[in-house]
């Protein structure tokens, strides 16, 4: 049965997540973000004008769109442990984060 038939047939929606990105959340991203916001109450490393001030999980300085795939944004070095807000801050304000070194394209050195 072809993908688009068994979504109509079962009224449901196919899994958002590949299995290889699901793999990717399970074995990378949620225990490398579980480690950065430890205890919660570490300092947020953006602090843009919106911070509220403690790690909640992870930006990504080349991002996967940019080109960064998923093993360049697995790097220790493309996470920045930030809050939500400032997370939200950073892909709102792409000129103003870029100057500040919180976002890259592919083709900068990291
Ligand atoms: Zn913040």
């Amino acid at each position: 049965m072809k993908a688009r038939e068994w979504e109509r047939r079962s009224r449901r929606r196919l899994a958002q997540r590949s299995k290889k990105m699901q793999r990717h959340y399970d074995e990378q991203r949620i225990p490398a973000v579980r480690a950065a916001v430890g205890d919660g109450r570490r300092p947020c490393a953006i602090v843009s004008p919106i911070c509220t001030r403690y790690v909640e999980g992870l930006h990504e300085v080349l991002t996967r769109g940019r080109g960064g795939g998923l093993r360049a944004v697995d790097t220790e070095a493309n996470r920045v442990p930030c809050c939500h807000a400032c997370n939200q801050y950073v892909s709102l304000h792409p000129a103003w984060a870029h100057e500040l070194g919180w976002l890259k394209h592919a083709w900068e050195d990291t």
